[in-house]
């Protein structure tokens, strides 16, 4: 997106998958992604991210930094399906 700034840079070691950054995001740019047999947030999209923060300021692990790079690092491999099945487990739980 031209114009932001910021962007969201998701530690996996402090994310506890509570799925609070993804209900926050109004973009619907942040969600779950199972990774390496473990279960954390990750920036899906990118390119609907506008860098407001929001993600970062309701993650209560300290998860999420934002940072200045216009460079997309946290980007995952996506798996729909199971992203979809994995946020609605945790929209359940929540
Ligand atoms: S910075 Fe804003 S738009 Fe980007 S993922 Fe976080 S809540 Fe969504
Ligand atoms: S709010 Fe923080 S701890 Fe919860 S899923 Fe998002 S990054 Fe992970």
């Amino acid at each position: 997106m031209l114009g932001k700034k910021t962007t969201p840079n998701i530690s996996a070691e402090k994310c506890t998958a509570c799925g609070r950054c993804q209900l926050a995001c109004q973009r619907n740019a942040i969600g779950l992604a199972y990774e390496k047999y473990s279960v954390c947030a990750k920036l899906m999209y990118p390119e609907r991210c506008s860098g407001c923060g929001k993600c970062a300021k309701h993650c209560s692990a300290q998860a999420i930094e934002m940072t200045k790079s216009e460079k997309q690092k946290n980007t995952a491999p996506r798996f729909k399906k199971w992203d979809k099945m994995l946020a609605g487990v945790v929209n359940f739980l929540l």
